[in-house]
């Protein structure tokens, strides 16, 4: 895959590492090997996957002229956080959409990525109901900005669009050469299922290197059809960016909906008992939000004989460790 011919800043120092769970696959029952790709690990203030695709989005950025980043998420965002540190390192503006999901929980004061968002200096806030159209506040206010002489770009929320995909397409290349250097054998990856970067590049980049391991998508929020037509939508756009049209199609995108609960950023049993399992088993925080319902998952599928006896598990943790603070009542009520 030619990842040369885009405009890419180099926030990573190397690959993450992909390491063993002996404890967590005992705790299990030891019928498979679990594994972990150490994305939370990736450079960018508290880490977490957002900085791979920043390195494509924030070069394009830098390549259209702009001096100001505005983008979107909600109100822990995790993506608003990396997009503020990287536009920090890069001396760029960045300015905020936050969307209430859930009515009510907003917070000027509360923990997690909203305290950093304020610790980094965030330019501006601004917070929109439930269901708003996000990309319609971003213009609103990309456009104030260009009216006080500002070069503003926008970039998507969860930086999920072709651009940022890239990111984990090239991480999909770098999985398969530290596989083949540790001469390790993985039969599938399980990955979360968000606003799809994530779950599209690794797909794309998977094809794109032969590497033929399956991924499976745990949603966060969306319905099974809902969310396999937005990955592939996406897997679709971003294998034509790359010039490897053909390779992806439906069959190779699965996505689970049985760990969401009652939506997004609620929290689950299976949930708190996954982020409880990983820090008492391997000492991996998790979060509530996006890595903790996907362990629920990953270990539902293993007590389910989802994987076939001695198969090798690749669980990729996307980082969002800050957000556990904001919900430390969850944790001490269960
Ligand atoms: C954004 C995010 C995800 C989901 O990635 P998408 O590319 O949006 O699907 C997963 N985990 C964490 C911690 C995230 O911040």
């Amino acid at each position: 895959m030619k990842f040369s011919q885009f405009p890419r800043r180099q926030y990573l120092q190397g690959a993450t590492p992909i390491e063993a769970m002996p404890r967590l696959s005992h705790a299990l029952g030891g019928k498979v090997n679990l594994f972990v790709k150490r994305d939370d690990l990736l450079p960018g203030a508290a880490g977490g996957n957002k900085t791979r695709k920043l390195e494509f989005c924030l070069a394009d950025a830098l390549a259209e002229g702009a001096d100001t980043i505005v983008t979107c998420g909600a109100i822990q965002s995790n993506h608003c956080r990396l997009t503020l540190a990287w536009s920090v390192v890069e001396e760029l503006e960045c300015h905020l959409i936050l969307e209430e999901r859930v009515a009510g929980t907003y917070n000027n004061e509360a923990s997690g990525n909203n305290f950093l968002f304020e610790l980094m200096s965030v330019k501006s806030k601004t917070i929109v109901d439930g269901g708003s159209d996000m990309m319609a506040a971003m213009e609103t206010k990309a456009k104030e900005l260009r009216a006080a002489g500002k070069k503003p770009y926008i970039i998507p929320g969860g930086a999920s669009n072709a651009i940022g995909a890239l990111g984990y397409a090239a991480c999909a290349e770098e999985i398969i050469n530290q596989l083949n250097d540790s001469r390790l054998l993985i039969d599938h990856i399980i990955v979360p299922s968000g606003s799809a970067g994530t779950h599209s590049g690794l797909v794309v980049g998977i094809k794109g290197c032969s590497g033929n391991i399956p991924v499976s998508g745990i949603n966060v929020s969306r319905k099974k059809a809902e969310q396999e037509e937005l990955v592939l939508d996406l897997a679709l756009e971003t294998a034509e960016k790359l010039t490897i049209q053909g390779s992806v199609n439906a069959d190779d995108i699965v996505c689970f909906e049985d760990y969401v609960g009652e939506g997004y950023s609620k929290p689950t049993d299976s949930m708190i008992e996954a982020v409880e399992m990983f820090a008492r088993n391997e000492a991996i925080l998790l979060d509530p939000v996006y890595s903790g319902k996907t362990a629920a998952g990953l270990i539902d599928l293993v007590r389910n004989n989802h994987f076939p006896d001695g198969a090798n598990v690749l669980f990729l943790h996307t980082g969002g460790s800050p957000v556990l603070y904001a919900y430390m009542d969850t944790f001490r009520a269960s």
